[in-house]
């Protein structure tokens, strides 16, 4: 998608430094990050949200690539000041800013429930 941001990152239109990256998935801090750990991690192929996903694989995908990302971080979710959150807004009411699917991997502090 020429317009699209991540296509833009994706392709190296727009210069960014990858935290992590395969022939499927990148990984990226967010420009406005949300807690003192913020990634995206994005399909290199344009899909739009959540909703758009038609290949159950790129679930499998983007999931692992997070996971991997999270355990490298050396979050495990397994003790008292090492949880992380993924969220996946989608759509306007999801408050999905930027139209090509992307996970937040947030860390570092407490997140409270319910979301904002
Ligand atoms: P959304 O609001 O769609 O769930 O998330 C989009 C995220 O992308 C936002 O948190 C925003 O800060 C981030 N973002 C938007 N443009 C850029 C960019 O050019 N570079 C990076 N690294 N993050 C971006
Ligand atoms: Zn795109």
């Amino acid at each position: 998608m020429s317009d699209c941001v991540f296509c833009k990152i994706a392709s190296g239109e727009i210069p960014s430094e990858f935290v992590y990256r395969d022939e499927d998935v990148f990984v990226i801090r967010d420009l406005n990050p949300q807690a003192p750990s913020h990634l995206l991690i994005i399909p290199t192929r344009h899909v739009v949200s959540a909703a758009d996903v038609s290949d159950p694989a790129l679930w499998s995908i983007v999931m692992s690539a997070t996971t991997k990302v999270a355990r490298s971080l050396g979050l495990d979710g397994t003790k008292e000041d090492n949880g992380f959150r993924i969220v996946i807004n989608t759509g306007v009411q999801g408050g999905q800013t930027v139209s090509h699917l992307h996970l937040h991997l947030l860390s570092g502090r407490n997140f409270g429930w319910p979301p904002g």
